[in-house]
């Protein structure tokens, strides 16, 4: 094993974590606690990412983005969000559809979709499958054709016609291009009658309702949005019935790892911050980070986040070489690094004392940061159901057997 990164991971990590260091972490907390999400949403900083290439790195290269490989797209998630987990996720959901955009499109979808989304350094990618009825339900574990999955496209000539609502979706209501999950049989079950399409936010019937008001992410935003007799040209169909499991497995290869990389970032915040803490705070008469109760907490936080990360590189190297084992290691290292971001937080807090929940430190934040992940991208148990049915079956490649 080679735990150097190679030349282009180190500089994009170093462009990342300057870039935390001096745009995010000066202004982070100001905005957090601005009251509506509207005014939370980062635009500048969102520019500020494109002029240095970040909003489009998952973008291959031969349409103008990065093209980088998963692995740096987990680095570069954790060096943002060690900044904020809002900013890191609105980058990450451009990311995580590199795929889609390579490998998913037909050329001519290529050629009217990419250029538009590269070319706007305002421009983000979000992606609809939750709906009132389906929260855990789309997420294929339970998978039926009763599930209360609500939102169809009908095909019509040379168009198809989507209805319905969709919840909870990050970048909802801000992106311009969105990847909409819709029955297009809906006596089938998802998996088998479901269907992905292009929906560019212009397109009539494309309605953005409003923004979750929420505790976590708070500069992220989670939109609910209508398809009202929303017409899109047949060749926006981006993968077809029957093929819904390749969404994920094949188009959305990191996207667990890279998840499981932004919620690390932040228990790596809190982490920081608390040994800092430690170190300049005296009790006791020293340091109380000499004081064994509180050194415990520290290695204990070190522990876990340096273990997240080596499963998160794992699972992500194994996307990179679209090893058969990389989703449900990936499912896996979500799980794990959600938990072990929550425990640092949770311990971080502990080191603080009664400064924890001061708003004068970042550890409150940190905290409520780090509970979104225990049920963002699948609830950790679903997540953990799905890995354990894909372990359990039959063809299931072995995790220790690449
Ligand atoms: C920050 C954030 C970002 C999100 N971003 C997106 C996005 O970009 N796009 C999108 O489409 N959605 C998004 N979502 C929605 C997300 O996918 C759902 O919230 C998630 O799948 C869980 O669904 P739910 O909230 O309806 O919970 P429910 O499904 O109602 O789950 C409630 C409880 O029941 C348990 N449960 C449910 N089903 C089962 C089962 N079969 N077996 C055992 N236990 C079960 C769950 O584990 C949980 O404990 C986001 C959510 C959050 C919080």
């Amino acid at each position: 094993m080679d735990f150097n990164l190679n030349e282009e991971q180190a500089r994009w990590r170093a462009t990342a974590r300057e870039f935390a260091e001096q745009v995010i972490k000066p202004d982070v907390l100001r905005r957090d606690r601005l009251s509506t999400a509207a005014e939370r949403i980062p635009w500048d900083w969102i520019r500020g990412a494109d002029r240095l290439g970040m909003r489009t790195l998952g973008v291959p290269k031969v349409f103008g983005g990065a093209g980088t490989d998963i692995l740096t797209l987990c680095i570069v998630g954790e060096e943002l969000a060690v900044g904020d987990l809002g900013f890191a996720v609105i980058m990450d959901q451009c990311w995580k559809m590199g795929h889609i955009l390579s490998d998913a499109m037909t050329p001519e979808q290529q050629k009217k979709f990419i250029p538009r989304f590269v070319k706007d350094p305002e421009a983000t990618l979000a992606i609809g499958f939750t709906e009132p009825g389906a929260g855990s339900d789309h997420q294929g574990y339970h998978d039926s054709p009763d599930i209360d999955f609500r939102t169809t496209a009908v095909r019509d000539g040379d168009s198809y016609v989507i209805n319905g609502t969709k919840r909870y979706v990050s970048n909802g209501c801000m992106a311009k291009l969105y990847f909409i999950v819709a029955r297009t049989d809906p006596s089938k079950s998802l998996r088998e009658g479901g269907s992905v399409f292009i929906v560019p936010s212009d397109t009539p019937g494309f309605r953005a309702g409003f923004f979750h008001e929420k505790s976590s992410q708070r500069l992220a935003t989670n939109g609910t949005f209508h398809l009202e007799n929303c017409r899109v040209p047949a060749g926006n169909l981006l993968v077809g019935e029957g093929l819904m499991s390749r969404l994920r497995a094949e188009y959305m290869p990191g996207s667990k790892a890279e998840a499981a990389a932004t919620v690390l970032g932040v228990g790596r915040a809190a982490y920081e911050y608390a040994l800092q803490f430690a170190k300049e705070r005296v009790q006791g008469g020293k340091p109380i980070a000499q004081l064994q109760a509180v050194a415990m907490m520290l290695g204990q936080m070190a522990m876990r986040l340096d273990a997240a990360r080596l499963q998160i590189w794992k699972a992500a190297w194994l996307a990179d070489r679209k090893q058969p084992e990389a989703r449900t290691l990936g499912l896996l290292a979500k799980v794990n690094a959600s938990e072990a971001a929550f425990e640092a937080c949770k311990l971080a807090s502990e080191v603080l004392g009664g400064a924890a929940i001061m708003y004068d430190h970042p550890v409150e934040k940190y905290l409520r940061d780090a509970a979104s992940f225990l049920h963002s991208d699948g609830t950790n148990q679903v997540c953990l159901l799905r890995a354990a049915q894909a372990l359990s079956s039959e063809t299931s490649p072995s995790l220790y057997g690449f």
